[in-house]
């Protein structure tokens, strides 16, 4: 979304990926220390060390603190997680200020969660920018979709409300701006209501497919990535993958549709992705029960869709969520 380009063109998909001489050295040491320490074997466990440990050491980046110890220092994670701290955000930050003499700023979490709209504005007040696109990142009601499901009581309560913020904040900025105001709210994805549950790692096991030792692969909660140790575990591997009813292999073909295929296979020799309202529990990111409302299928299935209103028209009209970026920049630069 805010490169504005496909996975492959920038080779950055997923906020992990499978690099052994990458992996930092916190996985190294939790990987000596799970051969100490059996507590592979009591996932619960396993999920509170790597939370807790990863607290004091690695403050950004996602929170996948369910990877089995004995292959966590195969996986890689991006040092980064939330917009602003994307090299996309700077990329695109020096893009509008060269480009349509623009600034960009971001206001949102970590740092500023609880009275975001309040925040919004008076930064904007204070602001002696002449041109400026301030970005406002909501991630509360996703949250809540995630943890009550996106059409329960809690979710339609809070979007509800937030569509009346929003609608009280831009009443405030076209009062203050008038027609130097461009409003957009978009997101990058919507949210399906959780159904089914599949442990893929037993699937495996019953074939007698060993994660460490046949195969490696990082289960996430929609989508699963597969490194094979050899191509007749490859085979065993899809003809599982095969059977299972509820969710498909991303094959060639599909990877070429999606523009993910990588000049190395960082994000998977084998790809397989859920159908909206499967979930792969157990998976790396949590022992802990499953979500309500999850997100990461296919993106022409609608509970994956995500939204672009604005107040401006503009000739470039976005089909995809790459193409956020580039109407936006669009859009200022009309205005130059
Ligand atoms: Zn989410």
């Amino acid at each position: 979304m805010l490169s504005g380009k496909y996975p492959e063109e920038t080779n950055h998909w997923l906020p992990y990926f499978y690099s052994p001489q990458e992996s930092p050295i916190f996985f190294k040491t939790l990987n000596k220390i799970g051969a100490v320490f059996p507590l592979d074997r009591l996932p619960s466990l396993r999920n509170l060390a790597v939370g807790q440990t990863r607290r004091f050491i690695l403050k950004q980046g996602v929170h996948i603190n369910n990877v089995p110890f004995h292959i966590i220092d195969k996986v890689t994670l991006y040092p980064y997680y939330y917009m602003h701290e994307l090299p996309f955000f700077h990329e695109l930050k020096e893009q509008l200020q060269k480009k349509c003499q623009t600034s960009l700023t971001h206001i949102g979490p970590p740092k500023t969660r609880k009275h975001l709209y309040r925040s919004l504005l008076k930064y904007i007040r204070a602001s002696n920018h002449e041109k400026e696109l301030v970005i406002a990142y909501e991630d509360a009601l996703d949250g809540l979709g995630h943890k009550f499901g996106p059409y329960s009581p809690e979710c339609l309560h809070y979007a509800k409300s937030l569509d009346r913020v929003l609608l009280e904040v831009y009443q405030k900025l076209a009062k203050c701006f008038g027609k130097n105001l461009t409003f957009f709210v978009f997101s990058d994805h919507g949210q399906c209501e959780q159904t089914n549950n599949l442990n893929l790692l037993s699937e495996l096991d019953k074939k007698t497919l060993n994660l460490g030792d046949d195969y490696l692969c990082i289960l996430d909660a929609t989508l699963a990535l597969f490194w094979a140790k050899n191509k007749d575990v490859e085979e065993k591997i899809l003809e599982v993958l095969g059977k299972i009813r509820i969710g498909k292999v991303i094959d060639e073909r599909l990877q070429k549709k999606y523009h993910i295929r990588f000049d190395d296979k960082r994000y998977g020799e084998i790809i397989f992705v859920l159908n909206p309202g499967g979930t792969l529990f157990p998976n790396f990111f949590s022992s802990f029960g499953t979500m309500r409302g999850l997100h990461g299928y296919l993106p022409e299935d609608d509970v994956q869709k995500g939204l672009l209103i604005s107040d401006k028209k503009s000739l470039y009209v976005p089909r995809h969520v790459r193409d956020i970026r580039n109407f936006i920049v669009n859009v200022f630069s009309q205005e130059t």
